[in-house]
């Protein structure tokens, strides 16, 4: 039997990181078995519609490279994949039910369904349909359908018994038949519930495998009681363990750092993201932290999917991002931090020398433009920054410094990398000064501060050398102030 796996988003916002999670071992298992990946949109609740959620599915699905076999724009002998547009098919299936008298057709108004419900909630009860319609005859449904008397199709669900299932994650759950409410599966306006809709949808579409949220556990036994009723296979169940952003609390989408995208604008890399979101609950039983994607299909079981809830650590991903940008080349690096140089203004600076000072350092490229700030704009600082212990320095040696390096630069031939190195090295050594010595007082000129990326000479590269002996001079009348 080939393996059929979904993923069967409801566009009701960005993809958030457990929703990515989701699509991504349903994308893995497909894969790995040789099976198919479904993309299917489940937009029964339009009221929950958020404008531009379609989009960013397909967009962040695209970007990560979870290819679909089948969906909206891709097409499939099972379409359509947008349940807006299947609307027409589920009646039927209801009908269907209704007459192997596992459904019925119930007239109640909300006005009654209130007033029981206030009765029972009086008497300390919780209310649950209480099958009033079910007693009504074939000829009153008629009737009153034929009077155009608003209905819904309600699920008869047993009043004994249990309803129960295996979950490849969770194990046996087992529900009370009696805790069960007869669920709408048409509702007044003739479309489905976003329930009945899910489970025609899977069966209709041949889906083997469900791989959801643990949100949907405590739905899937009435799920099944339908698959029951109508003589269904019923599709093998993985519920997925929560991501957590704490031991108590689920990682919210009300944080503000729960979706995709929002890791993607602070300059994380999308492999790294995946590769983390992988980990968050699948053990791949080895050694091994770094995936490509391909990879992880090969090493993709279900026995490797945690039975706990994952914790999300930025830490980790901060690192297993650093990781990535290591491993980057100059020009795929230079790529990724293009905005953050334009932010930073130094986007006319020499690419190499940035890459070169900044892929060892950043963890993430949003870090990159308070990194280089001092490169396009110099700050204040204190001439107190050109005292160094470690350097033998001072602002009277600094002084001195600067009054030799000034000229000695102005007049190099070629204002590159080696030229700059041996000047400032054989005037240090002619000086019988310590590199660090000359060095210090030169760097802190050039960058207003003590902590910087990359050495004297770099920023001198960065800078060109017309403002390298701004910046210099600049120095030295500070410290002639003195
Ligand atoms: N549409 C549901 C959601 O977006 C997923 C339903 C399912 O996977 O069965 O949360």
């Amino acid at each position: 039997m080939e393996v059929r796996t979904r993923f069967a988003p409801s566009p009701t916002g960005y993809m958030h990181l457990g929703g990515l999670r989701t699509a991504l071992y349903a994308y893995l298992f497909a894969r790995k078995n040789g099976g198919k990946f479904i993309l299917r949109i489940e937009d029964t609740d339009q009221s929950r519609y958020v404008e531009g959620a379609v989009d960013a599915i397909y967009r962040t699905l695209c970007d990560v490279g979870l290819d679909w076999d089948e969906g909206p724009d891709k097409g499939g002998d099972f379409g359509p994949y947008i349940q807006s547009e299947r609307k027409g098919l589920y009646l039927p299936y209801a009908e269907e039910l209704v007459e192997k008298g596992a459904a019925y057709y119930c007239f109640c108004t909300r006005e009654e369904l209130d007033a029981r419900r206030a009765e029972c909630e009086a008497r300390g009860e919780t209310f649950k349909y209480d099958k009033h319609c079910l007693s009504l005859s074939v000829e009153e449904v008629e009737r009153r359908r034929s009077a155009g008397e608003p209905y819904v199709i309600r699920f008869n669900v047993p009043e004994k018994g249990e309803a129960s299932f295996t979950d490849i994650i969770y194990g046996c759950i087992t529900v009370d038949c009696a805790d069960l409410d007869d669920m709408i599966l048409i509702k007044a306006d003739g479309m489905p519930t976003y329930n009945f809709a899910n489970v025609i949808d899977d069966h209709t579409m041949g889906i083997t495998h469900i791989l959801r949220g643990s949100e949907f556990l405590a739905s899937t036994p009435k799920y099944n009681l339908i698959y029951d009723a109508f003589g269904w296979e019923k599709p093998v169940y993985i519920h997925l363990t929560n991501i957590m952003r704490d031991a108590h609390h689920k990682l919210s989408k009300r944080d503000g750092d729960a979706y995709y995208e929002d890791y993607i604008g602070k300059g994380f890399l999308k492999e790294a993201i995946v590769n983390y979101v992988a980990l968050l609950g699948w053990n791949p039983k080895d050694e091994r932290e770094f995936f490509t994607l391909d990879e992880m299909v090969a090493a993709f079981s279900l026995e490797g999917l945690s039975k706990s809830p994952a914790i999300f650590d930025i830490n980790k991903l901060t690192w297993m991002n650093a990781e990535y940008i290591r491993g980057l080349s100059e020009e795929e690096f230079t790529a990724h931090a293009l905005p953050y140089y334009r932010e930073a203004g130094v986007e006319r600076m020499d690419k190499a020398v940035l890459a070169k000072i900044l892929q060892p350092r950043v963890e993430t490229f949003a870090q990159i433009p308070a990194i280089v700030d001092f490169l396009s704009e110099l700050p204040e600082y204190d001439i107190e920054l050109f005292t160094n212990k470690k350097s033998k320095t001072n602002p009277e040696i600094a002084r001195e410094v600067l009054k030799l390096v000034i000229p000695m630069l102005k007049g190099l031939p070629a204002w590159e990398e080696t030229a700059i190195h041996d000047a400032l090295i054989n005037l240090a050594a002619e000086r019988g000064m310590k590199n660090g010595t000359l060095l210090w007082p030169v760097r802190i000129a050039m960058a207003g501060k003590t902590v910087t990326p990359g050495g004297a000479i770099e920023i001198a590269l960065l800078l060109g050398r017309d403002e390298t002996l701004r910046r210099l001079e600049l120095g030295e009348r500070k410290l002639e102030e003195l």
